[in-house]
C-alpha cells in the first residue's frame, strides 16, 4: 500500500472483534460441509416472539412508517423505556432522557464519543465485552484494564480501581450480568462501585443488556437504583437484542441526563439518524409488552447453563464456576496449555491456539479469552440447542482424552 493509500491511525489502532473472528471461521468450515457445533455466537438461538414480528409487518405495510422518524427514536419508544425502566430499574426517568440507537453497540459508542477527549482515561472491570476497549480507543482514550479472576467472582473490588485511578480516570464501565464471565454482581459491589463514582466524580457507563438474563433467584442490581446520587453521571446502555431475540433488529437505546441525550441525538444526527422505523415499532411491541417471553429463555438457558458448567468440569484440566447470569461460561483452561492434546497431540501455548486447535481438531467453536482481556480463558455460549450443546461437550472431553 502508498504511504498514502494507508488509513487513519484511528481505525488502525482497532482490534478485529474475537467473537465474530471465531463465528466467521466456523461458518466457513460449516460451509465447506464440516458439522462445527459453534459456541461463539451471542446471540439467542430463539425466533423473535410472534407478536413483535407480526407488529413490525403491520407497520412495514403503513407507508406512514416508511420516513425517517425523530433522530433520537419515536415519541412512544422513548416513552415506553422510561416506562420500563421504571418497572425493571424502579427509577423514574422521562423519555428526553432517552436516545434510540442501532443496537446497544451504537449506544456505547455514543456514550464514548460524546464523553472523551484526548488522553481521558476509561476504566474496563476485565473480564470484558470485547466492544469495550476499542470504543474507548475510537473516542480518542485510553482503555486501563482491572482483571478480577474467579477466586473473586469477577467482580472488582474498590482497592483494584483505587489502584487503576488518576486524574486523567473519567468514566468506568458496569456490565452486570456480564459478558463474558456470566457473573452478576453483588448489590454490595454495584453499591460500593456507585459511591466510589460519585466521591471521584466518575462517570458510570452501565450496560444493562442481559438484566432479565439471571438464575438461581439471583437479580441484577442497577447502580442507578442502588446509588440514586449517580445518576447525573450515568449513561445506561441497553436493548431489546438479548430480552426477545432481536439481535438483527438493531434497537438498543442509551439513557443519560438530558444535555447527555441531547449530545448523544447530535452526533447520532450526523452518523446513522433514526433507527429504521419498523425496527422501532417492532422494538414498542416488545418493550411495552410483557416479559414471557424472556421467561421462557431463560428456562431454557438455565437448563443448558447447567450442562455446560456439569460438561466443561467434566473435561480433564477445565474448570468453570456456575454463571449467575447471560448465556456464557468461562472456564479456566490454563491446565489444558502446554501439554500434548487430540490424538495429534498437538500443543497449545495460549488460549487462543488452544480455540484454533479446538475448532479445527474437535470442530468445536469457542472464543479465546484474549479478546476479553482474560487470557487462559475460554468463552463458551450457551445459546445453542440442547443436543448440539450436548454434543459439543462430547467432542472436547474426547479431544482433550
Ligand atoms: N453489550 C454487551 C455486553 C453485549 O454482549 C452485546 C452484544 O453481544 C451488546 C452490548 C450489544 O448488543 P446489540 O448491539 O446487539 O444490541
Amino acid at each position: 500500500m502508498a504511504e498514502w493509500q494507508t488509513l487513519s491511525d484511528r481505525i488502525n489502532c482497532v482490534a478485529p472483534s474475537a467473537t465474530l473472528a471465531v463465528d466467521s471461521k466456523a461458518k466457513a468450515m460449516k460451509a465447506s460441509g464440516i458439522d462445527v457445533i459453534g459456541f461463539g455466537a451471542g446471540e439467542p438461538n430463539f425466533p423473535t416472539p410472534d407478536y413483535i414480528v407480526d407488529a413490525a409487518a403491520a407497520a412495514c405495510r403503513d407507508p406512514k412508517n416508511h420516513r425517517y422518524t425523530p433522530t433520537p427514536g419515536l415519541p412512544q419508544l422513548r416513552k415506553a423505556v422510561a416506562e420500563k425502566t421504571l418497572r425493571d430499574s424502579g427509577y423514574e426517568i422521562s423519555p428526553d432522557q432517552v436516545v434510540v440507537t442501532n443496537g446497544g453497540k451504537q449506544a456505547v459508542y455514543e456514550a464514548l464519543q460524546i464523553l472523551i477527549n484526548p488522553g481521558d482515561e476509561v476504566i474496563i472491570p476485565a473480564p470484558y465485552w470485547t466492544t469495550y476497549p476499542e470504543a474507548v480507543k475510537l473516542a480518542g482514550g485510553k482503555p486501563v484494564t482491572v482483571f478480577s479472576g474467579p477466586e473473586n467472582g469477577f467482580e472488582p473490588t474498590i482497592e483494584a480501581l483505587e489502584a487503576a485511578r488518576t486524574p486523567h480516570t473519567k468514566a468506568i464501565f458496569v456490565n452486570t450480568p456480564s459478558n463474558p464471565t456470566g457473573a452478576v454482581w453483588s448489590e454490595q459491589t454495584v453499591r460500593a462501585v456507585g459511591e466510589w463514582a460519585v466521591e471521584h466524580h466518575v462517570w458510570v457507563l452501565s450496560d444493562e443488556i442481559y438484566e432479565h438474563l439471571t438464575y438461581d433467584g439471583e437479580k441484577t442490581a442497577y447502580i442507578g437504583a442502588v446509588v440514586p446520587e449517580v445518576r447525573d453521571q450515568l449513561i445506561v446502555m441497553n436493548g431489546v437484542a438479548k430480552t426477545y431475540a432481536m439481535t438483527g433488529w438493531r434497537v438498543g437505546w442509551l439513557i443519560g441526563s438530558v444535555p447527555v441525550a441531547k449530545a448523544a441525538a447530535k452526533l447520532q444526527g450526523h452518523m446513522t439518524s433514526n433507527v429504521a422505523d419498523v425496527c422501532q415499532q417492532a422494538a414498542f411491541t416488545a418493550v411495552s409488552g410483557s416479559l414471557d417471553a424472556v421467561a421462557m429463555m431463560r428456562k431454557a438457558f438455565d437448563k443448558r447453563r447447567k450442562a455446560i458448567v456439569e460438561g466443561l468440569n467434566a473435561v480433564d484440566g477445565v474448570t468453570c464456576r456456575t454463571p449467575k447470569g447471560a448465556f456464557y461460561a468461562l472456564p479456566d483452561v490454563t491446565a489444558l496449555l502446554n501439554r500434548p492434546l487430540g490424538k495429534n497431540g498437538s500443543v497449545a501455548k495460549t488460549s487462543s491456539e488452544l480455540a484454533e486447535l479446538l475448532l479445527e481438531e474437535a470442530h468445536v467453536a469457542a472464543v479465546p479469552g484474549e479478546g476479553f482481556g482474560a487470557p487462559g480463558f475460554l468463552r463458551f455460549s450457551y445459546a445453542l440447542a440442547d443436543d448440539d450443546l450436548a454434543e459439543g461437550m462430547r467432542r472436547f472431553k474426547e479431544w482433550v482424552g
